[in-house]
């Protein structure tokens, strides 16, 4: 059962003026856009088939992927197998992951993983076979890893060497996807904006969205500053269907050090023996589950949250002191900790949860398809059904390489399989109102957006408060929408604008407690069977419906 919900926020159809006739043109069987996991995968597979144009908004390596320390999650292990990998991610996923889309993950997976291997990646051993680390909720050691905790630079490396030797490849860095354009209804490519060729036209016989999540709609974030939400929102734009937006999941260690990025400190710390103290020095996690340290990420998050407002403390500790080899293990953390002067051999690390994965996304089948003709999307920005109301840890780079896979090999075989490219022949303009004049001041925009929806929209949740939210972005957007902006800051604050909304809307619609969403005005318990919220883009009514699967 999927509960439909028509968003009345009220949106442009396309950020940007543009007019085909004056702009620029690049034709292509298969646009994807995003550089992490999932876009090169998919740009790596369709490149079998036919062209590629890959779009990226910053370098190649800006993604929340080349960020990832814990690892990749697959059944590689003597003592392990897929159905017990399958067990645990259905578990934590609280009811609502596809059984389907769960066993395709963890059946393909040890595939991915020697895949990669061949590739070139290294992957940590020890006597020659894999070294496994362990994180919540798996019942075995379970994570593929590199490095120590530096899985996702060496991840991305090895995808970036093996995309720029593909031939039919290309690669627009730099390239800000403003918009999908449409032709009757169907996807035909993006409309673009480049600092050194300007706006430009990308048509596209088939194009795969892999612009990853959006952490940056809240104040605190492990996502680095590339997760605004751009193609979610774009996707929104172009009537695609969003579902469960309200799940975000925080990741209850981050690095919290006054005026300094938040900077992830890894699960596997915890999987390794680190404890989580308050200022006193006391352990506290076996107070609020009996699994302590390794309970589930959205327990150990709420579990701090309260710990914090007991104690009246702006953030607890880790105390990795007492691990062996932590240093060699974590290069990374330890290196990161020293530049604040932390030590870890001798010093707490002080840590505080904070927004890291968007479970939601863009509704697609287990082969990419989304609800509108010539889009498919897969990683972070897609939801495949894998995760449920709660993600696995170190699933999601493994999510951004199955189903990466799987959209780049249904992009590249439609492409290539008699779909047309309506190319520069269409003529395509925007029809923009006239923009108001009023001046705005878009970082403090930007900066009291992150606020209210860490305040309001965060681990803990309440109807009043989300109500609230929803007027305050309404009212916000009221003169930031009606604007058409110039610049990728401009753009970036519009989409992150509407991804609020969407979540503040679905977090409010959805009134009971489930995985990561948590409602403090609620019942612990789920109301009913397990549901999906879906929300589309309708200017003509936005009452809740219930509908058939
Ligand atoms: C600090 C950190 C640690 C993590 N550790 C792990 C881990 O150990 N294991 C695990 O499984 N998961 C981990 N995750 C989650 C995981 O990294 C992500 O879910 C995954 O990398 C998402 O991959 P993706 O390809 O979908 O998106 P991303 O890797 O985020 O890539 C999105 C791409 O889209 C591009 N893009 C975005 N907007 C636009 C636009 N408007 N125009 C053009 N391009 C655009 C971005 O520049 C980027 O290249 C971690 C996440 C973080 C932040």
């Amino acid at each position: 059962m999927d509960v439909i919900m028509a968003s009345l926020f009220d949106t442009r159809r396309y950020l940007t003026d543009f007019d085909s006739v004056r702009a620029g043109h690049v034709l292509t069987d298969v646009l994807v856009i995003g550089s992490g996991v999932a876009g090169a995968r998919a740009a790596i597979e369709a490149a079998r088939y036919g062209s590629v144009t890959l779009v990226t908004k910053g370098g190649f390596e800006d993604s929340c992927t080349h960020h990832a320390q814990g690892g990749i999650a697959a059944a590689m292990g003597e003592d392990d197998s897929s159905s017990a990998h399958f067990e645990d991610t259905m578990r934590v996923g609280c009811g609502l992951s596809s059984a389907q889309a769960v066993e395709y993950l963890v059946e393909d997976a040890p595939q991915r993983i020697e895949e990669l291997i061949r590739w070139g990646m290294h992957v940590d051993r020890a006597e020659g076979k894999l070294q496994l680390g362990r994180e919540g909720g798996h019942c075995v050691n379970r994570i593929v890893h590199a490095r120590g905790d530096q899985t996702g630079r060496e991840l991305s490396t090895t995808l970036m060497r093996r995309v720029y030797d593909t031939n039919d490849l290309r690669v627009f860095d730099r390239c800000f996807l403003i918009d999908f354009i449409d032709v009757e209804g169907r996807c035909a490519g993006v409309v673009t904006y480049h600092r050194q060729y300007g706006h430009q036209l990308i048509w596209a016989k088939q194009t795969v969205l892999a612009s990853g999540g959006c952490g940056r709609v809240w104040r605190e974030t492990t996502n680095p500053p590339v997760a605004t939400g751009d193609g979610l929102a774009a996707a929104f734009r172009l009537g695609a269907r969003l579902r469960d937006m309200e799940m975000m999941q925080f990741h209850p260690t981050t690095l919290y050090v006054a005026g300094a990025g938040r900077a992830l400190i890894s699960e596997a710390v915890r999987g390794e023996g680190g404890h989580l103290v308050d200022r006193g020095g006391n352990r506290f996690m076996q107070d609020y589950h009996t699994d302590s340290e390794l309970a589930p990420r959205d327990v150990v998050s709420r579990a701090i949250q309260e710990h914090l407002l007991q104690t009246r403390s702006n953030c607890v500790f880790l105390d990795v002191r007492h691990i062996k080899g932590f240093q060699k293990r974590f290069p990374k953390i330890t290196e990161l900790c020293a530049d604040f002067e932390i030590d870890v051999a001798r010093d707490l690390i002080p840590v505080r949860p904070s927004a890291h994965y968007l479970i939601g996304g863009v509704v697609v089948e287990r082969d990419g398809s989304s609800s509108v003709d010539g889009l498919l999307c897969c990683g972070e920005a897609a939801s495949t059904g894998v995760h449920g109301a709660n993600r696995l840890a170190s699933n999601s780079l493994l999510e951004g390489l199955v189903y990466g896979k799987l959209a780049g090999e249904t992009a590249g075989q439609r492409a290539t399989g008699g779909g047309t490219n309506r190319g520069p022949l269409t003529r395509l303009v925007s029809e923009n109102p006239v923009s108001p004049r009023t001046s705005l001041d878009l970082p403090d925009i930007h900066q009291s957006l992150r606020s209210v929806m860490w305040r309001n929209a965060g681990i803990v949740r309440q109807a009043d408060r989300l109500r609230e939210t929803c007027e305050i972005l309404e009212f916000w957007a009221h003169f930031t929408l009606d604007k058409t902006l110039d610049s990728v800051a401009g753009w970036e604050l519009q989409n992150l604008l509407t991804v609020a909304h969407v979540i503040a809307r679905s977090a409010l619609e959805r009134g009971e407690s489930v995985g990561v969403h948590w409602r403090e005005d609620a019942s612990e318990k789920q109301v009913g069977s397990p549901y999906h919220l879906v929300t589309v883009r309708d200017t003509r009514g936005s009452s809740p419906k219930r509908a058939g699967h």
